[in-house]
């Protein structure tokens, strides 16, 4: 409504809402390929891609799917594998087919792509050989019917213009029998697939963790993707001579919403980096011009450690922000005093498809989520009775938005578990704690839900717990979050041993034990043994006195 504090302070330059188109996703590179047909739409290490290339490509390798491999109307295909111009393609690719993208984190163990692929029913897979033993392995009882396979180096250019991650350069050929090759996907001779994609299909099922240990997939139409694109654009004022630095992972809504759709949407170019690197960021903002970078704050506090950040010529940037995790205060304020700029923070959830709340450009305030963004109404409640609270009184932050998802894929009872009615209307629980300001400024204090946020990557205490209480040594484990100033929060596990494993294994063993059974980002680095948990009366690990000891401690 209308008389939320936050519209004081709306930026006087914005609407208050905005319209949405309800065209199907990949409008966004066909119109932008008639418009600009000659610029570049991506730079990928030098390589220029413009945008009738590009969709010349999207239209073949849907012709592929659709014509070649039967792909039709709501089927599930999977793209597991970092930024690359693969992604690009293939994603606009199974939308223009009428499927629907289910965008899977390649740095996730095994099994759980395995849980992924058998929860969607994904019909293929589309992956980079550096992943294509982990998807052989991870396809077995599922319905995954064929593989398709590229390489980076199918797109790296001769001459590359940036530093290119040594992970990149390792990749390995493809041997494996029963994959399609990249390339063999882009026929010279094909015809578009005859389909009608209208804007209320479901286009994307992003997945994410849950408390269970179990990852749901949220369920976003074109239509729930368009407003977070839309917004992005004419909120961080994204013209078409924006040179947009595309660092974050685009299979997480921030980067998919910031550094892919809002940029081609309006046909600026992306300067697109597979893996994380500050040098090669720092490279690519001098070398391109950066204008825009929407990162993960952890980004920010890696290439601010770079040597000699201080003489690089970062004057080409004119707005740098992000969400996903907390900005520290001193780490924007460091920024600011070497770029002149100020970090926009926003936040969101995969459920929201990224932003609900952004910083305004002209009144942003520190280690704040921001305002409401277009058409958002946000409130916070009692947990508990389901009260409205007043400002400055922490509760649960609800959101009501248009980028909403339609709910968990396949999990009704968790569906409407995520959801609460307040005067007649639907919000959404975010399970974060926090409170809103007199002005209308959202803040974040705590999480309800039992996660820890480690470089953005969200870890599940329960599910590190579950895979530790595998291994034999292992008696009791708690997982818990250690401030630390590179990832935000590093994951941690107090452990207790059985009596008959005491002295004979080691934190070191447990840690490696761990690194092979857990995804990357968050198997436990910390491994401490303790000789018991702390528990209530009725004998449940009081995981939370552990964790206010943890960051007491630091
Ligand atoms: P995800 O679904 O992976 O995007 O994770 C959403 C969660 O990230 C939120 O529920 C928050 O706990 C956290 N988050 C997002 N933005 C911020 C932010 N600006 N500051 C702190 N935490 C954030």
């Amino acid at each position: 409504s209308s008389d939320r504090p936050w519209f004081k302070y709306w930026p006087p330059h914005l609407p208050k809402t905005l319209d949405y188109p309800e065209v199907p996703l990949f409008n966004i590179v066909e119109v932008s390929s008639q418009r600009y047909p000659n610029k570049n739409a991506i730079i990928y290490y030098g390589n220029k891609i413009t945008y009738r290339e590009l969709w010349e490509n999207v239209l073949r390798f849907s012709a592929f799917l659709h014509n070649e491999l039967g792909v039709r109307k709501g089927d599930r295909v999977a793209i597991f594998m970092p930024n690359s111009v693969q992604w690009v393609i293939a994603y606009y690719g199974i939308l223009r087919a009428n499927a629907i993208l289910v965008p899977i984190n390649p740095l996730i163990a095994e099994d759980e792509l395995n849980y992924i692929l058998k929860d969607s029913g994904a019909v293929g897979v589309i992956t980079l050989s550096l992943y294509l033993n982990k998807v052989i392995k991870a396809r077995e009882n599922t319905q995954v019917k064929w593989v398709i396979a590229g390489r980076f180096k199918d797109y790296l250019p001769q001459q590359p213009e940036i530093k290119i991650h040594p992970l990149v350069q390792k990749e390995p050929e493809i041997d494996v029998k029963d994959v399609i090759l990249w390339r063999d996907s882009l026929r010279n001779n094909y015809s578009p697939p005859q389909v009608e994609v209208k804007a209320e299909d479901i286009a994307v099922i992003p997945y994410t963790s849950g408390t269970t240990g179990f990852p749901k997939g949220c369920i976003h139409t074109h239509s729930t993707i368009w407003p977070t694109i839309l917004g992005s654009v004419v909120w961080n004022m994204v013209t078409p001579s924006a040179v947009v630095l595309s660092s974050l992972p685009v299979f997480h809504v921030t980067g998919f919403v910031h550094s892919l759709n809002a940029p081609l949407y309006i046909g600026a170019t992306m300067v697109l980096l597979s893996v994380w690197d500050r040098e090669a960021a720092v490279d690519a903002i001098e070398k391109y011009r950066i204008t825009h970078w929407t990162n993960i704050s952890t980004m920010v506090v890696d290439l601010l450690a770079l040597p000699g950040i201080e003489k690089r010529n970062l004057s080409s940037l004119i707005l740098i922000g992000g969400g996903g995790a907390a900005m520290p205060e001193a780490v924007a304020k460091r920024l600011k005093e070497l770029t002149g700029l100020d970090y926009i923070e926003g936040y969101g959830l995969t459920e929201t498809m990224s932003q609900t709340h952004v910083n305004p450009p002209n009144r942003p305030k520190l280690q704040c989520l921001g305002i409401p963004h277009f058409g958002v109404d946000a409130l916070v409640i009692d947990p508990v009775t389901g009260e409205v609270l007043p400002p400055n009184k922490e509760g649960e932050i609800v959101v009501k938005c248009p980028s909403l998802f339609k709910g968990y894929w396949n999990k009704d009872e968790e569906t409407r578990k995520s959801f609460i009615t307040i005067n007649g209307i639907e919000y959404f629980r975010t399970g974060d704690l926090g409170y809103m300001d007199e002005e209308g400024y959202f803040f974040i204090v705590d999480r309800i839900k039992r996660m820890i946020n480690r470089a953005g990557y969200k870890v599940w205490p329960t599910k590190v717990e579950n895979k530790l209480y595998q291994h034999p040594a292992v008696l009791e484990a708690c997982v818990v979050a250690s401030p630390d100033p590179r990832v935000g929060e590093e994951v941690k596990a107090y452990i207790v041993l059985k009596p008959e494993y005491k002295g004979k294994v080691t934190a070191d063993e447990i840690r490696e034990w761990c690194k092979q059974h857990m995804s990357a980002y968050e198997y436990p680095r910390i491994i401490e043994f303790v000789d018991s948990l702390p528990k209530s009366g009725s004998g449940k690990i009081l995981w939370r006195v552990l964790q206010e000891k943890e960051k007491g401690i630091k």
